[in-house]
């Protein structure tokens, strides 16, 4: 269940429209798909990210009150939030890869280590 944005009372999350107020709650023909409303007064397009950058190519644009593929330029896109590896667990991932040969390496170090002490 979820909220109604208009009469606040639950509707059912696949709902396209609030069976109590009728306000839509989805974009016609996409149910699951979240359709963006302006407040009174507002305009979508002036706060989206599609609109800065001139990607978008709806025709509502500029003047758009609801929309389907509204971002708000001012909130991270997923690109923002994309995984980075700290530094220290890259180290552990390469370790990993390359245990054979760092196992060689140490080794290798240790015999001329020993080689070197007998002279
Ligand atoms: S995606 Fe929608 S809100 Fe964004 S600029 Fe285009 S029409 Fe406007
Ligand atoms: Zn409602």
């Amino acid at each position: 269940m979820t909220e109604c944005s208009r009469c606040h009372q639950l509707v059912a999350t696949d709902a396209i429209a609030c069976p109590h107020c009728g306000v839509t709650l989805k974009a016609y023909g996409h149910p699951g798909v979240l359709l963006y409303r302006a407040a009174a007064e507002q305009v979508l397009c002036e706060t989206c990210t599609y609109d800065a950058d001139d990607s978008c190519t709806f025709p509502q644009r500029p003047h758009a009150k609801e929309c389907t593929l509204y971002h708000n330029r001012f909130q991270p896109t997923v690109l923002d939030l994309e995984y980075r590896p700290s530094l220290g667990s890259s180290i552990t991932a390469w370790l990993r890869r390359n245990m054979f040969w760092v196992g060689l390496l140490v080794l290798l170090a240790v015999s001329v280590a020993i080689a070197l002490k007998g002279r």
